[in-house]
């Protein structure tokens, strides 16, 4: 079992919601709150980086992961850890 976590930031330039998903093996907020993250807002499409710890909101979902990870369509490749491997 892993979980997904699901971050909820705050564009800095247009202040419109941006969420991200990250798959972790550790279900608590530990795990990816000290950890940065890129996210990129689909409204206005500013791009910045910000600790998880800053987002707004934070939730945990049980995943099962027995399926191959899906791939992406787009241009980011699904990170299976805790970071965005930069
Ligand atoms: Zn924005």
């Amino acid at each position: 079992m892993r979980y997904a976590h699901t971050l909820l930031f705050d564009c800095p330039e247009c202040n419109l919601p941006i969420a991200v998903s990250r798959i972790c093996n550790e279900k608590n907020l530990e795990g990816v709150a000290g950890k940065p993250v890129r996210i990129k807002c689909s409204y206005c499409e500013h791009t910045s980086k910000r600790f998880g710890w800053t987002a707004k909101a934070h939730w945990v979902s049980d995943w099962d992961l027995e399926v191959p990870v899906a791939r992406d369509k787009q241009s980011q490749p699904i990170s299976r850890e805790c970071t965005d491997g930069t």
